[in-house]
């Protein structure tokens, strides 16, 4: 395989910003190249390594975190929560579904967005679309839309000081499993959710005392691993970001973990598949409702020749009309293709809509229902229902409608701050995984 990491810049490269000065994104390019890596090729690897049991049959993948991350994060408590989120969700699969749960945030890098539009319109305004802050400013100004190229060095900083906190968290005690009712503390009284967690959470102290007296040593439940991703969208900033490994001499994208294409880009003739098939870490591909088999094989055979198990994860989102319909056929022909891939559920980008006062949502009705179709759809075929990728927050925000504490539409202003998508909550997030962990059992 060639391994000419420049050749993408050939081929048709959609969702780039337009920048206005060549010069100074070819400075913040130069700075990106100087700069030391996110991550290292060995986590890559062993991120693999589990997501090839996750293709296996034998591991779950929990995805999650924001739609779009933002700069402005003052201080470390939305970060805090939404790994407490993660953590909560993760146990809940582990002991209920009894499966091994591989962690990966939606963080630390999910700075840009790809747009159905390249504008946006308000109040007779047309402005060019926000394209997420490592792009342009939120801000519906002429000039806050400005592509600015110094963004892409923010978006390294930024992803940068997320993961040392992501790290102290995890590897600080904080994540150790023997503090499970310590992430509730704050939730249990107002919520039966939380009171459910509880419950859960005692069960596991038991059988953590009882492993103590049996003499089993449970200092290995101190730290988690949990993995960074976002969508490889900013070619500019990937390509500045990829090194050769002083191990393997192999190239790597050192932004983050996992990569993933979007929906958008994963066209086969494009610039985001020319390079990410050139680098060894593990790689996501959206694929929507209109994904066809073939697609799907093209894919393999363009992301994946040597069929490594681990390399690529199928994230689907076919929206919950659609996947009991449209997402067979796609297993079916990848199965018989020998190829050994692991089929991930994204219940939220096929259910998006937008209420009559203009807010952008999903229900967790139809969360759920996409993520019971496609089990059953893996359960009739006999594979794997391999993970979730789930956009969501810490926060008690009110984006998506229904769940437990009953969210309706004319409830969603009052706390509604996503930068792009809506997310579930908290208590969504943690209802949503007592659900899971029951299908995954049955
Ligand atoms: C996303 O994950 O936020 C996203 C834009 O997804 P998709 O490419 O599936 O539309
Ligand atoms: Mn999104």
């Amino acid at each position: 395989m060639s391994t000419d990491l420049d050749t993408w810049r050939e081929l048709p490269a959609l969702q780039q910003p337009d920048y206005p000065d060549a010069a100074a994104l070819a400075a913040a390019v130069a700075e990106l190249q100087s700069l030391p890596p996110l991550v290292f090729a060995g986590e890559c690897d062993q991120l693999k390594e589990r997501l090839a049991a996750v293709a296996r049959g034998e591991a779950f993948l929990l995805q999650g975190g924001d739609c779009a991350e933002s700069f402005d994060v003052r201080g470390a408590d939305a970060l805090r929560a939404k790994l407490k989120t993660l953590l909560q969700m993760a146990v809940v699969l582990t002991y209920a579904g009894s499966v091994p749960v591989v962690k990966i945030g939606r963080f630390a890098g999910q700075y840009a967005k790809p747009r159905s539009s390249p504008v946006e319109k308000r109040n007779g305004v047309e402005l060019p679309s926000y394209r997420g802050d490592a792009v342009n400013s939120i801000e519906f100004t002429a000039e806050a839309r400005i592509p600015d190229p110094q963004r892409l060095v923010k978006m390294y900083n930024a992803s940068a000081a997320t993961l040392n906190l992501v790290r102290a968290f995890t590897k600080g005690g904080y994540a150790d499993l023997r503090q499970v009712h310590a992430w509730n503390q704050d939730f249990v009284a107002d919520s039966p959710v939380g009171q459910r967690y509880e419950a859960l959470a005692a069960e596991i102290d038991r059988a953590l005392d009882f492993m103590r007296a049996c003499g089993v040593d449970t200092d290995a439940l101190s730290s988690v691993d949990i993995y960074s991703s976002h969508e490889a969208l900013l070619l500019e900033y990937e390509r500045a970001l990829t090194r050769i490994d002083s191990r393997t001499g192999q190239p790597y994208g050192v932004s983050g973990h996992f990569l993933w294409i979007g929906e958008r880009t994963r066209n086969l003739d494009g610039a985001h598949i020319d390079l990410l098939r050139k680098i060894r870490n593990p790689i996501g591909v959206k694929l929507g409702p209109n994904a066809t088999a073939d697609d799907a094989l093209a894919l393999i055979d363009a992301l994946d020749p040597e069929r490594e198990p681990g390399r690529l994860t199928f994230i689907t989102r076919m929206g919950t009309g659609k996947v009991r319909e449209n997402l067979p056929r796609l297993v079916d022909k990848v199965t018989a293709s020998g190829a050994v891939v692991g089929w991930v559920c994204d219940p939220m980008h096929g259910n998006t809509y937008e209420t009559a006062n203009g807010y952008k949502t999903r229900k967790f009705t139809d969360v759920l229902d996409e993520v019971r179709g496609f089990f059953e759809v893996h359960r009739s075929l006999g594979t794997h229902p391999g993970g979730i990728h789930m956009e969501l927050t810490g926060d008690d925000v009110t984006e998506c409608t229904g769940g437990g504490h009953v969210i309706d539409e004319a409830d969603l202003h009052q706390r509604y701050e996503t930068a792009c998508d809506p997310r579930l909550n908290r208590t969504q997030s943690l209802d949503l995984a007592f659900e899971v962990a029951r299908m995954y059992r049955e």
